[in-house]
């Protein structure tokens, strides 16, 4: 006879989303269980760069839009709030980022981007080449390789430093009473009813009220279990860790999908790779020498810079680009929350806030039909 742990909700997958989920559903008084097949929050949440832009990317569905503010916002909050219960200082920075146009079309392009983040009402200036070498002057050097045509500042552009960042939400988490289960893969599952009566992870049974899959790019395997297809894909994204004694800059460097990030203490995180090499998590010598050539071509003073580190990670993609965030078909008490591919460290707060909502029967403050896991077969 197995043991049988009961919750109100169960969270499969505890990354940053899952983590997320859980303080959020604890805060709201739930009882919530965590189960991840490896150690909490070491796979794609603790290897992205942990930027949080003030909105999602241009051009983007308005409910993303609106996910995306609200995210930024409760990342302010949020870390306060992590800090005060746990006292884990996560890093959170309004450090402002530099997009970089390096030719003429990109140019024209970050000038359209300008004129639609001034509707949204967000703090951005656009200068010319001249004024930025006075107002960034690491990138007034002499010896850069990587031309710059325009660039616009984003004042409210934001970054966290993901592995404090998870410390303090597993840590907030066990204060709330939520129980965390590592190196538990779940093997079987039982339904009855239209609904899932528990799961099977070794020799326990678990039962819950609800369950959430937030498995990240290993969530299409656990959905099967469930009974639901989605397709969701691992997407490898490569970065290295540079170390300076002195401080170069201090704001982000954009430059289309790759980008520098400063950190406090004289680190360069320089990112990314996007590489479609199934579930393999290894850094390549292609990989790391593309960023580190972007990196020395944009910043060359970072030549005398230690190579402090390397990884990988899997961010969770799906055919749309849209994250997958509602109830499955044809099961009464289960939901997923994942696929959200270079913004999962930015969309976990909203995520987590309005998939909580769901979760407790009320209205999700953003519409989620956008999001919906069904919207393939619509
Ligand atoms: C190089 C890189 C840079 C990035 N930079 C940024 C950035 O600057 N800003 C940003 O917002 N986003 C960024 N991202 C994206 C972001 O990291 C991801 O979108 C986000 O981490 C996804 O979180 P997740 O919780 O869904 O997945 P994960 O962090 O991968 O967590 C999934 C968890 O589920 C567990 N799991 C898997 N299978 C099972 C199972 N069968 N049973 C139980 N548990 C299971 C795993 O062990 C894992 O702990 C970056 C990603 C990478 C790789």
């Amino acid at each position: 006879m197995s043991d049988t742990l009961t919750s109100d909700c169960l969270i499969i997958g505890g990354g940053v989303i899952g983590l997320s989920l859980a303080y959020e559903l604890a805060c709201a008084g739930l009882s919530v269980h965590v189960v991840d097949q490896g150690a909490p929050g070491r796979e794609a949440s603790w290897a992205g760069a942990g930027i949080l832009p003030p909105q999602s990317e241009l051009g983007a569905p308005a409910a993303l839009k609106e996910l995306g503010i609200l995210s930024s916002r409760l990342h302010a909050e949020w870390s306060v709030r992590l800090e005060d219960e746990t006292g884990v200082d996560n890093g959170y920075r309004r450090c402002g980022a530099w997009n970089l146009a390096t030719n003429q079309g990109e140019a024209a392009e970050l000038e359209r981007a300008a004129a639609a983040w001034r509707d949204d009402d967000l703090d951005v200036q656009l200068v010319d080449p001249d004024e930025l070498a006075q107002l960034e002057p690491v990138l007034a050097d002499q010896r850069r390789r990587l031309p710059i045509q325009a660039a616009a500042l984003l004042a409210d552009e934001s970054q966290v430093r993901n592995p404090r960042h998870l410390r303090a939400l597993l840590s907030a988490c066990q204060r709330r009473g939520v129980t965390i289960t590592a190196n538990s893969a779940i093997t079987d599952v039982e339904h009855a009813a239209g609904r899932v009566a528990a799961v099977q992870s070794g020799t326990t049974r678990i039962s819950a009220g609800h369950y959430c899959v937030t498995a990240g790019a290993w969530s299409g395997g656990v959905l099967e279990r469930l009974g639901a297809s989605l397709p969701i894909r691992p997407m490898r994204g490569q970065i290295v860790l540079l170390s300076t004694i002195a401080t170069l800059f201090s704001r982000v460097l954009n430059v289309g999908p790759r980008y520098l990030v400063p950190r406090a203490d004289g680190r360069v995180l320089v990112g990314s790779t996007v590489e479609d090499a199934g579930f393999n998590k290894q850094t390549t010598a292609d990989g790391v020498g593309g960023l580190l050539r972007f990196a020395l071509e944009l910043v060359p003073a970072l030549a005398d810079a230690r190579l402090e580190r390397t990884w990988a990670g899997l961010r969770p993609q799906t055919d749309d680009g849209l994250p997958y965030l509602g109830r499955l078909p044809n099961l009464a008490n289960a939901s997923v929350a994942t696929g959200h591919f270079r913004s999962g460290l930015h969309l976990s707060t909203g995520t987590a806030v309005v998939m909580g909502q769901l979760i407790r029967g009320e209205t999700p403050r953003v519409d989620l039909a956008p999001f919906s896991p069904t919207r393939q077969a619509n």
